[in-house]
C-alpha cells in the first residue's frame, strides 16, 4: 500500500528492519530506473567492500555488490553476504532519501537493523557500520547452521502457548512483529521436531532467511564475543532519536550504546510494544527501509492506520520521484513560501498557526447573532490572553502581520475584532501615552483582554465625517474637566457597542472646543459600559445586523459625560491655566492626521488579512477543481481543471492573491520599519486632505487596502462559482471570505475614496513620464508590464492634471473641476494602486534564484499583468500601445500560462494553501463527499 509522499507536510520515521529477507537484486531496479543514482550508490557499496575485504574472514571482493545490483544470485549466500547486502541496501537507500532532502524525525530499529539505524543517526559512519556488521558475522559464525527461525502469523499468547506445549525443547518466542504475527527462535532440532508436530494448518510456520538463532538466550557467549568486537568503534552523539524493538524504547544518549545492541542476541525484539510508544501524529509516515514491504506490513498491521512507504517494494516512479522531482519541488515551495511569508518568519506562522488551533478560537456555526457576538468577544479576550509577550506595545511588530493573516483565514469576526482591540484601541493608546498618566495601563488592560476596545470615529449624518468629527469635547475651565457630548442625531458614533454589558474601554474622537473655540480633533479614552451596561449618560444601541462579518455593530452616544482631564490624549497640546489652548501642530488638518494615526495598523493587518484569504481561496477552489471529475460528454472523467475557463478563472485568482500577497507584504515591511523606528508617531502622508484624510497619513498602505479589498472580493465570488455547491456552503469559507472583502470596501475608509485622494495628492505633484512600452516588448517581459501600467496610470493622471491647469486658468471653482473628472481621478488611482503591486511583485520574483520558483512566480506575475493589460485593452488600443495582433496575443498567453501553472497545480497548493486552518470540507481531504456528509448530522429514518 503506498502513501502519498508530501515533504513538507509530512514527519518521517525511518524503519529499519531485521535479517531474515532476501537481499538479491535489491536494488537493481533503482540502478537501472534511476541512473542519476549509479555514482551515488557505486561510491557507498565500495565502502563497504572495502571494509569487508578487511574484517571479513574470506572476502568475497565485489560480491555484496553484484548481489545487490544483479538477479544473478540466489539464497543461501555464502556467510556473511547477506548480512553485508542488507546493511547495504539500507544505507544505500537512506543516503539517497538524506540526499533528497528527506530525512527522520525519529528512528526505529529492529534488531539488526539497529546497526543501519545507528548509521542513519549520525552515531556511526558507513564504514564503521560495516565493521559492525563484520563484527556480528565473525560473533555469529560458530553458530551458523545450528539454528534459525520460524515466522507464525498468531498472537504473543497464542505462539508462548503452542512453545509451552514442547516443554523438552529450548525454543523461545524471539520477536513479537505485529499483534498475530511472532518469530520463534531455536536449535534447529528443536525447530524440525515443532515442524513435525505442528499441526495448525489455519496458522503455518514459515521459515526465515537465517543462519543461525537470534534472540536466543542460550547465545551468552554470542553476546560477550560480539561485546569484544565492537570495542573499537567509537560512537558519536543522536542526531536523530533511535527507538529500540529490544528496548522497547528510545536510546537515552547516556547509554553504552554497543552493549544495548548486544542485548539483542538473546533478548526478544516487540515491534507493537515499541510502536505504542512513538510520538507519532497524522502527519508521521513510515519509510521502510528494508529490501520489501515486511516492516512495513507489521507497523500497518500494529499501529493502524498508519502511513507507510517501503521504497524498494513500490513502483520505482515513487522512488524516481522523491529522489530527483521532489528535491526540486521542495525548494520552490520551500521558496515561494518564504517569500508569500514576506516579513513574518516561518516560526511566527508556526506559533499563530499553533494558537489558532485552539479550539476555543473556532468559531461556532448556527448562532442567533446576539450569541455570535457574544462568542466572538470570549474569542477575543482568549486570544488575547494567548498572544506571545512580544506583540505586546508591538515590541515585535511582525508577530501583529502573523496574527493578522491567522485570524483572517480562521475567522473574519474574529479578525474584525483584533483589528479594532489591537490595530486600532491598543495602536492609538501607543502612539499617544508618552504624555499621558494612564494610558499605557489603559492599554495593558486591553492587551490582557481584560477589557473590549472601541473605536468610535464615524458619525453617521454626514458624508465623509472623518473630516468633521461633530461629538464634542468642551472644556471646562472650573473643573478642568471635558464634557463630551453628541449634540444631534447626525453625530451618532458608529462603533462595536451593541453588547452594552461587557467590559468596553472607547476610544472616541471629538471635536476639542476650549473656551467655545473649536481646536481639532483629537482622541479621548473612557469606559463605555461594564457587567451593568453602559456607563453613565452613555447609550449604546442594540447591534445592527450585518451579514457579511458578524460583530456588534450599533450607535453610540454621550450625554454630556463628565471626562476628567486625563481622558484626552492630547498628544503634546495643552491648556494653559489660564485655559489657553496649544496644539504645536499648529493646525486643525495636521492635528487630524495625527490623532487618526491608528488606521495605518488597519491598513497593514487587513493588506496581511486579505491577501492569505486570497490566496486560501484560491488553493481551496483549486484544490477542489483538480480533485472533482466530470460526468460531461466531452472530457468524462476528467478533472475540472482541465476544462479552460475553469483553469483560467483559478488561476487567474491564483496570480490575484499573488500579487496581492507581494503587495500587502511590502506594505507590511513599510508598516513595520516605521513602527520600529517609532516613525509612525509621524504622519508620513503628505498632508494634503481633501475627500478623506486617509491618503495624507500613509498613501501606500491606505492603497494597499484599497486594492485588496475589491479584489478579494472579486477573486471570493469566482472562487464560490467556481465550486458549485461545495462553494455555497458556509461551511467551505468562501462566503465568510467574500463578506470579509466586502466590509473592508468601507471599514477601515472607504476605499473609493482612498483611490480618490491617491491620485489627487499625485496630481498636485510634478508628473514625470516613464519610458513608454515597446510595442513589441515581449509578453513575459516584466520591463514590458511595468512599462505598460506605469504608462497608463501616468497618462491618466496627465489627462487630469492637464484639466484642471486649463480650468483653474478658466477660474472654476474646485468641485466644477474635479467632479467633471472623478472617473478618470478614480481610475488613475486605481492605476497607481496596480502599478505598486505589480512593482511589489516583480521585485519578489526578482529576488529568488533560478528555478522552478522563479518560473512559477514569473508565470503567476505573468497571468495577473496580462490579465490588467487584458481588461484594459480597449483603452490601450485607443492610445496606440497595443495593436489587433498584440491584443490577440493576450489571450493565447493567458492560456499557455495558465496551463503551465496546471502542471504544477499541486506544488503550488502545498505553497500557498493553508489546508487544516480552513477547516473546510474540501481543504484537505481526498474524498469530498465523504468529507462534506462527515461535517454534517444525519436523521436515519
Ligand atoms: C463593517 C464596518 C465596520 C466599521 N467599523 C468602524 C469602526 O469600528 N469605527 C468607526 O469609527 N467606523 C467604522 N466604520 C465606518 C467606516 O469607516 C465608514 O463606513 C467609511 O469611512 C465610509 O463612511 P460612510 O459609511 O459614512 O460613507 P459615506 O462617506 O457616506 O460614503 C458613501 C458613498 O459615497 C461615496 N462618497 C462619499 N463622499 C464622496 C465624495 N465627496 N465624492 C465622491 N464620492 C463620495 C463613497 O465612495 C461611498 O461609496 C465601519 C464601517 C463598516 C461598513
Amino acid at each position: 500500500m503506498s502513501t502519498q509522499l508530501n515533504i513538507s507536510r509530512q514527519s518521517y520515521v525511518f524503519a529499519f528492519p531485521g535479517q531474515g529477507s532476501d537481499p538479491c537484486g535489491a536494488l537493481t531496479q533503482l540502478y537501472q530506473c534511476v541512473p542519476e543514482t549509479r555514482h551515488r550508490i557505486d561510491t557507498l557499496l565500495a565502502i563497504i567492500e572495502n571494509e569487508a575485504a578487511q574484517y571479513e574472514p574470506e572476502p568475497k571482493p565485489g560480491l555484496v555488490t553484484q548481489v545487490l545490483l544483479t538477479r544473478d544470485h540466489r539464497l543461501p549466500l555464502p556467510s556473511g553476504i547477506a548480512q553485508l547486502a542488507l546493511y547495504g541496501a539500507a544505507v544505500v537507500l537512506n543516503q539517497l532519501l538524506e540526499d533528497a532532502g528527506v530525512r527522520p524525525t525519529l528512528i526505529l530499529a529492529q534488531s539488526f537493523g539497529e546497526i543501519a539505524a545507528r548509521v542513519c543517526a549520525g552515531v556511526l559512519d558507513i564504514a564503521q557500520g560495516a565493521r559492525a556488521v563484520c563484527a556480528l558475522n565473525d560473533a555469529y559464525r560458530a553458530e551458523e547452521g545450528r539454528g534459525t527461525m520460524l515466522l507464525i502469523n498468531l498472537s504473543a499468547q497464542a505462539t508462548q502457548a503452542l512453545l509451552d506445549r514442547f516443554p523438552a525443547s529450548n525454543l523461545v518466542l524471539g520477536s513479537v512483529n505485529a499483534p498475530a504475527q511472532c518469530i520463534i527462535s531455536g536449535e534447529t532440532a528443536d525447530l524440525e521436531h515443532l515442524l513435525a508436530h505442528h499441526d495448525d494448518s489455519a496458522h503455518p510456520l514459515r521459515p526465515v532467511a537465517i543462519a543461525y538463532a537470534s534472540h536466543y538466550p542460550h547465545h551468552q557467549e554470542v553476546a560477550r564475543r560480539l561485546l569484544e568486537n565492537l570495542q573499537p568503534l567509537t560512537a558519536k552523539p543522536f542526531n536523530t532519536p533511535i527507538y529500540s524493538t529490544v528496548l522497547g524504547r528510545r536510546y537515552e544518549a547516556t547509554e553504552d550504546l554497543h552493549e544495548m545492541f548486544t542485548r539483542g542476541v538473546t533478548q526478544p525484539t516487540n515491534l507493537p510494544h515499541t510502536l505504542a510508544q512513538l510520538p507519532t501524529d497524522e502527519h508521521t509516515v513510515f519509510i521502510d527501509l528494508g529490501v520489501n514491504s515486511g516492516m512495513s506490513m507489521c507497523i500497518r498491521k500494529s499501529l493502524p492506520p498508519a502511513q507507510t512507504y517501503a521504497p524498494l517494494a513500490e513502483p520505482i516512479e515513487t522512488l524516481h520521484h522523491l529522489l530527483l522531482k521532489a528535491p526540486t519541488e521542495q525548494a520552490a515551495v520551500a521558496a515561494l513560501r518564504e517569500l508569500a511569508n514576506g516579513p513574518v518568519d516561518a516560526q511566527a506562522h508556526a506559533q499563530m498557526a499553533r494558537i489558532f488551533s485552539d479550539r476555543q478560537l473556532h468559531p461556532r456555526a448556527n448562532q442567533s447573532f446576539h450569541d455570535g457576538h457574544r462568542q466572538t468577544y470570549q474569542r477575543l479576550q482568549h486570544l488575547m490572553r494567548q498572544l506571545p509577550e512580544g506583540i505586546h506595545a508591538f515590541k515585535q511588530p511582525q508577530l501583529l502581520m502573523a496574527v493578522a493573516s491567522h485570524a483572517a483565514i480562521n475567522d473574519p469576526s474574529l479578525f474584525m475584532g483584533c483589528v479594532i482591540q489591537q490595530g486600532l484601541c491598543i495602536g492609538t493608546l501607543l502612539a499617544f501615552e508618552q504624555d499621558h498618566p494612564h494610558a499605557a495601563t489603559w492599554r495593558r488592560e486591553l492587551e490582557a483582554g481584560e477589557t473590549l476596545g472601541v473605536y468610535a470615529l464615524t458619525e453617521i449624518g454626514h458624508s465623509n465625517s472623518h473630516m468633521g468629527a461633530c461629538v464634542e469635547a468642551t472644556f471646562d475651565a472650573d473643573t478642568r474637566t471635558f464634557v463630551l457630548n453628541t449634540p444631534n442625531k447626525a453625530a451618532l458614533k458608529f462603533a462595536n457597542v451593541g453588547i452594552n454589558n461587557l467590559n468596553k474601554v472607547g476610544v472616541v474622537f471629538a471635536q476639542v472646543i476650549v473656551q467655545g473655540q473649536h481646536c481639532g480633533v483629537f482622541a479621548f479614552v473612557l469606559p463605555m459600559s461594564d457587567a451593568q451596561g453602559p456607563r453613565p449618560g452613555i447609550s449604546m444601541s442594540s447591534p445592527t445586523e450585518i451579514r457579511a462579518v458578524p460583530l456588534d455593530y450599533g450607535l453610540a452616544s454621550f450625554d454630556h459625560v463628565r471626562l476628567p482631564f486625563d481622558a484626552w490624549l492630547r498628544d503634546g497640546a495643552s491648556i494653559s491655566a489660564s485655559n489657553q489652548f496649544h496644539d504645536p501642530l499648529g493646525s486643525t488638518d495636521r492635528r487630524l492626521i495625527r490623532s487618526l494615526f491608528a488606521p495605518k495598523n488597519v491598513w497593514a493587518m487587513v493588506g496581511v488579512g486579505l491577501s492569505s484569504v486570497m490566496l486560501a481561496c484560491s488553493t481551496l477552489a483549486l484544490t477542489h477543481a483538480n480533485r472533482r471529475t466530470t460526468q460531461a460528454r466531452i472530457g468524462n472523467g476528467t478533472s475540472l481543471l482541465a476544462f479552460r475557463t475553469q483553469r483560467r478563472a483559478l488561476f487567474g485568482c491564483l496570480a490575484t492573491a499573488y500579487v496581492m500577497k507581494c503587495f500587502a507584504n511590502d506594505s507590511a515591511r513599510l508598516w513595520i520599519e516605521g513602527t520600529a523606528s517609532q516613525a509612525s508617531l509621524q504622519a508620513t502622508g503628505t498632508g494634503d486632505v481633501t475627500w478623506t484624510p486617509w491618503a495624507a497619513i500613509s498613501q501606500t498602505l491606505a492603497l494597499t487596502k484599497a486594492l485588496c479589498a475589491p479584489a478579494a472580493e472579486a477573486l471570493a465570488t469566482e472562487c464560490r462559482l467556481r465550486c458549485g455547491v461545495a462553494g455555497a456552503l458556509n461551511l467551505n469559507r468562501f462566503a465568510d471570505y467574500e463578506g470579509m472583502a466586502k466590509i473592508y470596501q468601507d471599514a477601515g475608509g472607504n476605499n473609493r475614496m482612498i483611490l480618490l485622494d491617491a491620485a489627487k495628492v499625485l496630481i498636485g505633484q510634478p508628473l514625470s513620464e516613464p519610458t513608454p512600452p515597446d510595442p513589441q516588448g515581449k509578453l513575459d517581459d516584466a520591463e514590458y508590464w511595468l512599462a505598460m501600467a506605469h504608462t497608463l496610470e501616468y497618462r491618466l493622471l496627465k489627462q487630469v492634471a492637464d484639466h484642471v491647469a486649463q480650468h483653474r486658468g478658466e477660474g472654476e471653482d474646485d468641485m466644477q473641476i474635479w467632479n467633471s473628472q472623478l472617473m478618470i481621478v478614480a481610475r488613475a488611482g486605481e492605476a497607481y494602486a496596480h502599478r505598486l503591486a505589480i512593482e511589489s511583485a516583480v521585485r519578489a520574483g526578482d529576488s529568488l534564484a533560478q528555478g522552478l520558483a522563479k518560473e512559477l512566480a514569473s508565470a503567476l506575475c505573468g497571468l495577473y499583468v496580462l490579465e490588467y493589460l487584458n481588461k484594459h485593452a480597449a483603452w490601450f488600443i485607443s492610445e496606440g500601445l497595443m495593436d489587433i495582433a498584440r491584443y490577440r496575443a493576450l489571450e493565447q498567453r493567458l492560456d499557455t500560462l495558465s496551463d503551465f501553472l496546471t502542471t504544477h497545480v499541486e506544488l503550488l497548493i502545498e505553497t500557498f494553501g493553508h489546508g487544516e486552518a480552513t477547516r473546510a470540507a474540501i481543504s484537505n481531504v481526498d474524498d469530498y463527499p465523504e468529507a462534506l456528509a462527515d461535517k454534517l448530522q444525519w436523521a436515519v429514518g
